[in-house]
C-alpha cells in the first residue's frame, strides 16, 4: 500500500490529491469539477496520462462505500509511485479519475466513522470493524427472521449530526431523518446525496419503472427494512423524475461521460461500488446491439479474472450504470463491487491484509482488461 491511512475524511482526501498534483505535475493534473453538487461541493475530476483512449474510473457513488476512495486512491498512488511500471499505459491512455461523485454522503457517513476510529491503531480498527460485521450480519439473519427488534449495527458507534461540518448539510440531514422516522445512527449507512436521493437509483432509461418497483417496497432490504425507499431518504430513493434537479451529481456525470465518448474513445467505464467481490452487468439484451453485448461480456470476463469477483446477472437492471452499459457501444461498462466483507461502511477493513491483496488484483485487473480490449 502506498496509501499509510484507510478510512479518509473529506478534505484530507482532496488534499492528498491535490499534493500529487503539484508533485508530479508531469503525471496528475486537476481538471475543472465537472458539476457541483446541491449544497455547493465540486465533484473532483483528475487527469492521469496523455493517449488518444479513454479510460473514466468513479468512486462513491454511494456515500458509505467508504473502501472505493481508499482504493481509488490507491491506483493514483500506485501509477505514479511505480511510474517506470505503467508510463506505457499513460502514453496510450488518459485516465479520468473522478474520486467521490457523491461529496455530500460520503461527509455525511466518514464523518461519523472517523470520530469513532480516531485513535485506534490498525489492529484495533480491524477488530472493531469485525465486530460491526458480526452485528450486521445478525441484523440480517434477524430480518430475514421477520423479528421484529432493534437494529444491532447501530449500536456500535457514537453518532451525531453534530460531526457533520457544513451546517446547512447538516440541517437537510436532520429533516430528511425527521420525515423517514429515523434517527442519526443511521448516518454512517448513508447512501444518497444529502438531499435523500440515490445517485444510481435516478435511472435514465427506465425511471418510471425503478419509481414503481419503490413504491411497491417502500423500504430497502435486510437490516435497512426501516429506511424508505420512496421519499428522500439515506438509501435507494430514485428522485422525483428523471435528471431530477435534487440530483446534480447524476446530471454532471452524464454530461461528463457523453462528452468524453462522443469526442474520444471511451475503452473502459468503471464505477466502483461496496460491497460484494462482484461485478455487475450483463446490458438488458433487448436493449443491447449484439457487438456491445460481446463487447461487455467480454470485459466481465477480463476483469474477473484477476479479482476472481463473480460476474452478476441480475434481473432487474433500472440503474444509471445500466443505462451507461446499453447506450456507450464499444464500451466496457462495469460496476464493481469491491469487498469481499460485507458491512458498509467499515465491514470491508476488518481484514487490512487480505483488503490489500485485493486492492493489488483489481490495480491489475484494470491493466489487464485494458491490454485484453487492445488486442481483440
Ligand atoms: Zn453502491
Amino acid at each position: 500500500m502506498f496509501l499509510n491511512k484507510y478510512i479518509l475524511s473529506y478534505n484530507d482526501v482532496i488534499y492528498r490529491l491535490d499534493k500529487l498534483c503539484k508533485n508530479y505535475s508531469n503525471i496528475i493534473i486537476k481538471k475543472e469539477p465537472i458539476g457541483y453538487t446541491s449544497f455547493g461541493f465540486p465533484i473532483d475530476y483528475y487527469k492521469i496520462g496523455n493517449g488518444s483512449k479513454d479510460v473514466v474510473l468513479i468512486a462513491a457513488t454511494h456515500g458509505c462505500e467508504l473502501v472505493t476512495i481508499t482504493f481509488l486512491l490507491e491506483f493514483v498512488y500506485t501509477i505514479i509511485k511505480k511510474n517506470d511500471k505503467y508510463s506505457k499505459y499513460l502514453n496510450k491512455y488518459s485516465f479520468h479519475i473522478i474520486p467521490i461523485l457523491n461529496p455530500e454522503g460520503y461527509i455525511i457517513s466518514s464523518s461519523n466513522v472517523l470520530n469513532n476510529i480516531k485513535n485506534m491503531d490498525l489492529i484495533s480498527l480491524q477488530n472493531y470493524c469485525k465486530k460491526y460485521v458480526e452485528l450486521y450480519e445478525q441484523d440480517d439473519l434477524n430480518a430475514e427472521k421477520e423479528l421484529k427488534c432493534e437494529k444491532l449495527y447501530k449500536n456500535l458507534m457514537t453518532i451525531s449530526s453534530e460531526f457533520i461540518a457544513y451546517s446547512n448539510l447538516r440541517y437537510n440531514v436532520d429533516k430528511i431523518l425527521a420525515e423517514c422516522k429515523l434517527d442519526n445512527r443511521v448516518l454512517p449507512i448513508w447512501s444518497s446525496n444529502g438531499m435523500g436521493i440515490d445517485i444510481n437509483a435516478n435511472s435514465i432509461h427506465e425511471f418510471e419503472n425503478m419509481k414503481n418497483l419503490k413504491n411497491t417496497s417502500k423500504y430497502g432490504r435486510l437490516r435497512y427494512n426501516d429506511i424508505p425507499v420512496n421519499i428522500p431518504s439515506p438509501h435507494g430513493y430514485p428522485g422525483d423524475n428523471i435528471f431530477d434537479k435534487k440530483c446534480p451529481e447524476n446530471i454532471a456525470l452524464y454530461n461528463f461521460i457523453n462528452k468524453i465518448y462522443n469526442n474520444r474513445n471511451l475503452k473502459l467505464f468503471i464505477s466502483y461500488h461496496s460491497t460484494g467481490a462482484e461485478i455487475y452487468g450483463y446490458p438488458q439484451i433487448k436493449l443491447t446491439t449484439n457487438n456491445q453485448f460481446n463487447t461487455i461480456l467480454n470485459g466481465l470476463n477480463y476483469y474477473s479474472e484477476l479479482t476472481n469477483y463473480t460476474p452478476i446477472n441480475e434481473n432487474i437492471k433500472y440503474g444509471v450504470m445500466d443505462y451507461y452499459r446499453i447506450s456507450l457501444e464499444n464500451t466496457v461498462t462495469l460496476t464493481v463491487e469491491l469487498s469481499k466483507i460485507n458491512g458498509n461502511p467499515i465491514g470491508p477493513f476488518s481484514n487490512i491484509q487480505s483488503l490489500n491483496k485485493e486492492f493489488t488484483n483489481n490495480i491489475n485487473s484494470i491493466f489487464y482488461t485494458l491490454d485484453c480490449i487492445s488486442k481483440k
